[in-house]
């Protein structure tokens, strides 16, 4: 399954958001096969459709769909040359499949910033040049190798080559390599390079408790966004302090209450499920039965046997057709039935690429 990897500085929140994420997160009891890793914290991705479904359904049962934040601790400045337990550190990055970087954006004259100061950019920086330069050292590696065996004319190697001609000098120049664009027959050879700066990344400013509503009004967080536009990446805010007594409040009312005081609709821990899990290139659909109504994930661009196949191999090996609607649909018409009289209700066979939001039942051989 894919994983999000939290990473930042030391002292801009890290361990203050993951422990958000871990007090927010799915019971264990409730998931006896999880991973008990310390470092693994799984969430429950907040979705109004699985809400909206449960009312229309009134099912037993509803479950939610589930992915998980991996925290990774520990870089500094010079981690690509082994400092501190950087090589550590990298092997981390590598299993992740998107990361969420943390930055500081709130000022706090009791905690110290290793930098010296709070300077986000400079902090953007010192970790994504240490990706690089680790990128960098691979890609030369790559390269001399590969470059021996192209000259045999090898069909592969000459392949792999242009892509790597492509990608040295955007790293030498200190950019990643997801600035770059790559055509479609490249882009397997750039993933078995199992590069650090090609995995997607998002920005999460930590701000104080007092800007949280108006996040804008931060010079800091204006410095972020404007970085972050030129990757096309994206950045959303939190106050990791706040989120983590949030998570911490049992009772539904309490945490309404707690959220309009700090001035917002949505708490920043649900905006960074659901951005991450879009980041990992995740979608969701529906079951609904008078059973259970649930929500599956799936990789975007899935066909209907594969995600059949999420829910149990065996539907995936004896597929035959998929009665699909969309979540617009059936709740335009209010059930299934009434979807099915208006046409909404459609079959579908082992070439339909799912939708996110689809509901599907699933016709299948045993
Ligand atoms: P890490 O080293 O990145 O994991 O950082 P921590 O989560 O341990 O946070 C470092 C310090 O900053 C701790 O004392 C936190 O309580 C504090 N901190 C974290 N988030 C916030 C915040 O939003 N506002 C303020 N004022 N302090 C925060």
């Amino acid at each position: 399954s894919l994983t999000a990897g939290i990473v930042g500085l030391p002292n801009v929140g890290k361990s203050t958001l993951f422990n958000a994420i871990t007090k927010a997160g799915v019971e264990a009891a409730n998931y006896p096969f999880a991973t008990i890793d310390p470092n693994v914290g799984m969430v429950e991705v907040p979705d109004y459709r699985l809400d909206e479904l449960t009312k229309l359904v009134n099912p037993k049962k509803t479950v939610p769909t589930t992915f998980e934040f991996t925290d990774i601790a520990g870089i500094v400045r010079g981690a690509s040359k082994g400092e501190g337990l950087g090589n550590q550190f990298l092997s981390h990055i590598r299993q992740v499949d998107a990361i969420c970087q943390v930055v500081r954006c709130f000022e706090d004259e009791n905690i110290t910033h290793v930098e010296g100061k709070v300077n986000p950019l400079a902090d953007i920086e010192t970790i994504n040049l240490e990706l690089v330069l680790a990128d960098l050292e691979s890609v030369t590696k790559r390269h001399a190798r590969v470059a021996k065996i192209a000259k045999t004319k090898d069909k592969d190697a000459v392949a792999e080559l242009a892509v790597l001609d492509k990608i040295k000098p955007v790293l030498e120049e200190g950019l990643p390599v997801r600035s770059i664009e790559f055509y479609d027959e490249e882009l397997p050879i750039v993933k078995g390079l199992f590069l650090l700066t090609s995995k997607p990344m998002l920005y999460v400013a930590n701000v104080a408790e007092e800007d949280v509503a108006d996040p804008d009004s931060n010079e800091l967080v204006q410095m972020v966004r404007d970085f972050a536009a030129t990757e096309g990446a994206k950045v959303i805010t939190v106050c990791a302090r706040a989120e983590e007594e949030i998570a911490e409040l049992e009772d539904e009312e309490d945490r309404q209450e707690f959220l309009e005081a700090l001035g917002i609709e949505e708490s920043g821990l649900d905006q960074l499920i659901r951005e991450a899990y879009d980041l990992l290139g995740l979608a969701t659909y529906f079951t609904a039965g008078e059973k259970e109504v649930r929500a599956w994930t799936f990789k975007q661009g899935m066909k209907a046997p594969q995600c059949a196949g999420v829910i149990h191999t065996d539907f995936e090996k004896g597929f035959i057709r998929a009665e699909t609607v969309s979540f617009e649909d059936l709740k335009q018409y209010g059930n299934m039935h009434a979807a099915k009289e208006a046409g909404r209700v459609r079959l579908e066979g082992k070439e339909y690429v799912v939708n996110d939001g689809d509901i599907m039942l699933f016709r299948f051989n045993v």
